[in-house]
């Protein structure tokens, strides 16, 4: 039998299968030595794609609730500081609004995280990717936007500004591309957002598209790409392949 502290150290671990964890320590509460290390690689390369998914749905739920884990930050940075083992790879903007790790309830080692305006891919960042699955074994590819976008909105408006201009270019593709009746602007909240949503959707194909390593990976079931947009309103991160 598994000992409790493989089964409790970790409420990333813990919604893998309610029932199979209820089934092995009974009534034991959840949470006594939980959240005091991060993940190990045993533990990482026993989820599969979906289960990951599973849990940063389920984070996020509990950061709707306000019922986050109680991390205990110290202990996951002293278990990580000799290797880190994280299950997932995010590309998000860099929203102050939309913390990535805190939205979805994540802990230290857990997760990659790539933040650029506008969760647009460049070959860098597939780079990235590409380390940290092919090399450090993570699982889960999840491209996240979120509504009211700044970037989104600079790039319906077309704005002009140093560097911005060139970076804002890699998401005018996704206004052309979005399927709108009503008025198309950066005025216009619903449509700021299907420019979102459709731009989460172009960067994911664009990864696929650049990327055979990634590709390869995807094809044998070792990974998933997976696409989310994330509600500042409602707090909600709203999953979509
Ligand atoms: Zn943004």
């Amino acid at each position: 039998m598994r000992s409790s502290n493989h089964l409790n150290r970790r409420h990333f671990l813990e919604m893998t299968s309610i029932a199979a964890v209820s089934c092995a320590v009974g009534m034991m509460p959840v949470g006594n030595l939980a959240y005091g290390a991060a993940l190990t690689k045993a533990q990482r390369d026993n989820l599969t794609p979906d289960e990951i998914v599973a849990h940063m749905k389920n984070g996020n739920q509990r950061f709707r609730l306000g019922k986050e884990s109680p991390h205990d930050y110290l202990a996951q940075q002293k278990t990580s500081a000799k290797g880190q083992y994280p299950a997932a790879v995010i590309l998000s903007c860099i929203d102050s609004r939309a913390p990535a790790e805190t939205i979805m309830d994540l802990g230290i080692g857990d997760t990659f995280n790539v933040r650029v305006a506008g969760n647009v891919a460049n070959d860098d960042i597939i780079g990235s990717m590409e380390f940290g699955c092919k090399v450090a074994g993570a699982k889960v590819i999840l491209v996240m936007g979120h509504t009211a976008c700044g970037a989104i909105k600079g790039a319906i408006d077309n704005v002009q500004l140093g560097n911005l201009t060139a970076l804002l270019s890699k998401i005018r593709p996704a206004v052309s591309a979005t399927e709108y009746r009503g008025e198309r602007s950066a005025k216009n909240y619903d449509f700021v957002d299907a420019v979102a949503r459709k731009n989460v959707e172009l960067t994911m194909e664009t990864i696929h598209r650049r990327s055979a390593v990634l590709e390869d990976l995807e094809s044998s079931g070792a990974i998933k790409i997976v696409g989310a947009m994330y509600n500042l309103e409602t707090g909600q991160v709203e999953f979509f392949s």
